[in-house]
């Protein structure tokens, strides 16, 4: 297996979880001038060694963030006046003065190098993949993770959105997907080739226990997660609604509701 190219530091978060993995991954891109992405959570010890990291190798240029989400962003504006540099967001949440607008296609400099962005919505309206083009790797915050699956959190996450976006990053020409949670994932064709399958087989799964009359996402999780840990059925039951959501909008499934008023899906009448 290839190695990382240089000039790539991975420095992780100290919180781990069941939806963050071993913790929150923060990327230190570039020498001479360098982006820092996603710098995690608001933790001292973890913001002055991601500082010390990316100080050795240069001056930070800019500091971008993947998504809003709390364990990739809530450090990021402490961490961006702590080096001197720009914050850069999607630039509909950029709304406060200072922080950088961030469009699909916008490059950002780092040195001699370059980071073109691109727009994954899905996971969240809002998330950005950072594109190393020369290094050849994709920083894909969570679009696309190690040891867990991306979350699909409606209204905000979108499963029909995520799956394009899958397929948008799919036949990029990368060597390594750098995931904001997890190890470097090689193959990254292949790899995003079975999150689709994977997706695309939970679709058939939820339209196949439907088939028989209206439940509950949450009725769907208790069979179709029954191998996973309790604490990651609640959000296990958004994905699961996320696909209903989908399938709903596709004219494959109604909406009912259940004996205690929580919302169902049942099968499209035919
Ligand atoms: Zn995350």
């Amino acid at each position: 297996m290839n190695a990382l190219p240089p000039g790539i530091d991975l420095v992780r978060a100290p919180n781990p979880g069941p939806l963050t993995g071993p913790g929150t991954n923060s990327w230190v891109f570039g020498s001479g001038e360098v982006v820092v992405i996603d710098p995690g959570p608001l933790d001292k010890g973890h913001l002055d060694r991601l500082a010390e990291v990316a100080g050795g190798r240069g001056r930070v240029a800019a500091v971008l963030c993947t998504h809003h989400h709390v364990d990739h962003q809530e450090g990021a504006e402490q961490f961006a006046l702590m080096v001197d540099a720009p914050l850069g967001v999607f630039h509909r949440r950029a709304d406060r003065a200072g922080v950088l607008p961030l469009e699909h296609r916008d490059e950002v400099l780092a040195g001699e190098t370059s980071l073109t962005v691109l727009h994954t919505p899905g996971h969240s309206r809002d998330h950005l993949c950072f594109l190393a083009a020369e290094e050849r790797v994709l920083f894909t915050g969570d679009h696309v993770l190690s040891g867990t699956t991306s979350v699909i959190w409606p209204p905000d996450g979108e499963m029909a959105e995520y799956l394009r976006s899958l397929e948008a990053i799919q036949d990029l020409p990368v060597d390594w997907l750098l995931p904001g949670h997890g190890e470097p994932i090689p193959e990254p064709a292949a790899a995003v080739r079975r999150l689709l399958a994977h997706r695309r087989e939970r679709e058939a799964q939820v339209l196949r226990a439907l088939a028989t009359g209206p439940r509950t996402p949450e009725e769907l999780v208790r069979d179709l997660y029954r191998d996973y840990p309790q604490d990651v059925r609640e959000a296990a039951a958004q994905t699961v609604l996320a696909h209903c959501l989908k399938l709903e909008a596709e004219g494959q499934l109604v909406r009912a509701t259940a004996a205690d008023g929580a919302v169902a899906f049942g099968p499209a009448v035919p």
